[in-house]
Parts: structure tokens; C-alpha cells; sequence
């Protein structure tokens, strides 16, 4: 789950990192009112859920509430393409007025869950800014590391040995000690899948501050933090993947053109890799878990018949614990609702399945079965190219 730069400054505050003095609002009036209260020279910063805003006109400098008042009227509204975004970008609807402030050297810092190791992972560079992808290819030596063992923590002299590498000395380096282990224990106390400052900066004055910050919390988690999904900002999301959350369904948005309702992920990612295999091309993937209903079925099928990349259905079923005619029934019915006439192919193995089969084929839906996994994705492709 991610949350907005403002919300995660709030947090990083609460744990003793400097961060700018700041206000969000909501209209452009607010905006110019938050302006005069920096004193007219501000920073004008669009909240999505994503980075790389500063290049995208998502991020200016302004001096006067004016000023401030008809950047924000322009940002307002406006979908916001960076590289983090994808093509689709994301809608502006919060904005955040800061106190500009004088930077003298901007740096990369962030903790992270590496899977490789099982460990959060410290990341440190001197190159901090806006690009960071960039130094990791071109001079990954200027990336320092350093993985937490879990029971020994993050010691101080590890924190030291970092903001040395990043060339600090005397009471800035120091006060990067304290920072970089409050910022392990926002990790461990929210329950953090990633905290990134990019950039962190020394002020001209010389004060180390968190000039963007990125939270992501650990979705496993959110229910430690009955504060969490309050925080959540519903504009930012794919509507679809919200219903599918309402339903407790996983919907995961793909760029293809064959929409897939399985049961479990480990079927999810073979159905996938077995289209693919015949040359299909998946839209989207909907897994409606182990024991779904007919209701919970219907609701999946309908949110795939939502996305205008569909062009047709695969649906790869085992009936173990969930029965292949309740499948049927849950398919049929939604797809009468709706009155989908795109084509669809079901794969359904297990419990009841001639029954599953015989609904089906009687439907009069565009439905037709595949014997096994391989022949049906050939059918759904073949279906689609005719
Ligand atoms: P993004 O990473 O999405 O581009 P940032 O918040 O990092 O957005 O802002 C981009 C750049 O704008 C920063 O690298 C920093 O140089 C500058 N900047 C951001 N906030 C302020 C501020 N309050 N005062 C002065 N400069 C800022
Ligand atoms: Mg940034």
C-alpha cells in the first residue's frame, strides 16, 4: 500500500527526521492561502503515488500566493505522466505548499525489503536527486549498501560507516547516524515494504532534511495499523482493482487482450505462461482464491468484463473445494446480467465437472471447453483471431 509524500513526511517527523515546514490542500485557494503562509516563496508539489514529478512540471518553485494560486489551478485535475507512472499517468488531486528551501548537496537514502536475502536493505548515494535508475547503470560504485541482520539490528557504527561513505563529516555526519536509525525503526514499526528520501539534503544553513519522501507499507501488515487504510487515497488507484479489493478478489491489470478468471496464484501464473505460450496475449488476471461462491464468481466475471482491453475470456479452474457447476452457474449468471457476448473458453477440472460442462455448453453463451489446459489457451487464441 502506498501513500502520499505529505503523509509520509508526517510520519517521518514524528520519528525526529527534519523535514520542510508544509501544508496540503485540497483547492487552489488553499493553496494560495498555504503560500502566504510560507511567506509567498514556496514549493508547489503535486501528490501522486508516484516520483519522478519534478521533470513531469509536477514539482516548481513559485514567489508569490498568486503565482502559487494558478500553478495549482493548472495541476488541478491534470494527469501527470512520469516514468514511474506509466503511460496512463495519475490524476492530481492533493498538493502539497512547502517552504522552499536553500539545498546545498542532495543525496539518495532508503531502506527496503530485499527479497533475495530476506533483510531489509540500506541504500546510500551521493548522487542523489532525481536520478537515481540512472547512477545504479552508469556508476553502480557510487551505490552503497548494506544489508540489517534482523537480530543484531542496525548498529550505529554501521549508520556511521554509511554517511561517512557519502563524504559527510563532523556534526552532519553525526546527525545522519541518528537519522538513517530512526528511519530503520519507521521500517520496523510501521511495518514498512519500503522508505525512500530521494533526495535528502544539507541545507546552505547545514542542516540535514528530507526534501521527498516515499512510503510503501507491507500490505501483509495493514492490519497491525487499524490507522492505514484511512490513508489511502481511492483517486490513485485502478477502480477496478478497488471493487476487486471490496470482494476480496486479486485483480492485477495486465496489457493484453484476454482477460483470466483462475482460482489460486500458482494457477495464475501458469495460465499465464501457458497463453503466452500459444501466443495469446493477457489483459488482466483474476484470482477468486480457493473457496469463492457463485456470488463471489459473478462479481470476478463482471469486473474483467469492465476492463475495455478484454476481448475475450479464459477462465482455468480447479473445482477442489469450489464445485465445477457453482463455476458454471456463477459465469452464467454474470454473463447473462451483462449480456456478454464476447468469447470465452473454460478450462474446469474436479468435483462435478460434466455437470460444470453440460450448464455451460446448454448457456447459449459464445462458450466453449477446453479438454485440458493446453487446448483450451489454444482455443481462446484461435477464437480471438477469427
Ligand atoms: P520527484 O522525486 O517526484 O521528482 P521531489 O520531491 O524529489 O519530486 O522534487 C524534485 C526536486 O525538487 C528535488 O530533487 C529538489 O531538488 C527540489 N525540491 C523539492 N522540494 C523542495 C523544497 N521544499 N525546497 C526546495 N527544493 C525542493
Ligand atoms: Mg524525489
Amino acid at each position: 500500500m502506498n501513500i502520499h509524500e505529505y503523509q509520509a513526511k508526517e510520519i517521518l517527523s514524528t520519528f525526529g527526521i527534519p523535514v520542510p515546514r508544509g501544508r496540503v490542500a485540497l483547492t487552489a485557494d488553499q493553496v494560495e492561502r498555504a503560500a502566504k503562509e510560507m511567506g509567498g516563496r514556496c514549493v508547489v508539489k503535486a501528490q501522486i503515488y508516484a516520483g519522478g514529478r519534478g521533470k513531469a512540471g509536477g514539482v516548481k518553485l513559485v514567489h508569490h500566493p498568486e503565482q502559487a494560486q494558478d500553478l495549482a489551478k493548472e495541476l488541478f485535475g491534470k494527469t501527470l505522466v512520469t516514468p514511474q507512472t506509466g503511460p496512463e499517468g495519475l490524476k492530481v488531486r492533493r498538493i502539497l505548499v512547502e517552504e522552499a528551501v536553500d539545498i546545498a548537496r542532495e543525496f539518495y537514502l532508503s531502506i527496503t525489503l530485499d527479497r533475495g536475502t530476506s533483510r531489509y536493505i540500506l541504500i546510500a548515494s551521493a548522487e542523489g536527486g532525481m536520478e537515481i535508475e540512472e547512477v545504479a547503470t552508469r556508476s553502480p560504485e557510487k551505490i552503497h549498501t548494506l544489508t540489517i541482520d534482523p537480530f543484531t539490528g542496525l548498529r550505529s557504527f554501521q549508520a556511521r560507516h554509511i554517511a561517512l561513505q557519502l563524504g559527510l563529516s563532523g556534526s552532519v555526519c553525526e546527525d545522519c547516524v541518528s537519522l538513517i536509525l530512526n528511519l530503520y525503526r519507521v521500517c520496523l514499526e510501521k511495518d514498512c515494504a519500503l522508505v525512500e528520501i530521494n533526495p535528502l539534503v544539507v541545507t546552505r544553513a547545514g542542516w540535514l532534511m528530507a526534501m521527498d519522501a516515499k512510503i510503501t507499507f507491507d500490505d501483509n501488515a495493514i492490519f497491525r495499523h487499524r490507522e492505514y487504510p484511512d490513508m489511502m487515497d481511492y483517486s490513485q488507484l485502478d477502480p477496478l482493482e478497488i471493487n476487486a479489493g471490496k470482494y476480496d478478489l486479486a485483480y492485477i491489470k495486465l496489457t493484453g487482450t484476454i482477460g483470466c478468471l483462475v482460482n489460486g496464484a500458482g494457477l495464475a501464473m501458469a495460465t499465464l505462461d501457458v497463453l503466452k505460450e500459444f501466443g495469446g496475449e493477457p489483459a488482466n488476471f483474476l484470482d477468486v482464491g480457493g473457496g469463492a461462491t457463485r456470488e463471489k464468481v459473478a462479481e470476478a466475471f463482471k469486473i474483467i468484463l469492465q476492463d475495455s482491453d478484454v476481448k475475450g475470456i479464459f477462465v482455468n479452474i480447479f473445482g477442489g473445494i469450489m464445485r465445477c457447476d457453482v463455476i458454471a452457474h456463477g459465469i452464467i449468471e454474470a454473463a447473462s446480467e451483462v449480456n456478454c457476448t464476447l468469447p470465452i473458453v473454460v478450462r474446469m477440472d474436479g468435483s462435478q465437472v460434466e455437470e460444470g460442462k453440460r450448464l455451460l455448453t446448454e448457456s447459449g453463451l459464445n462458450v466453449q471447453c477446453g479438454d485440458n489446459l493446453g487446448d483450451a489457451a489454444a482455443r481462446i487464441v484461435k477464437m480471438l483471431a477469427g
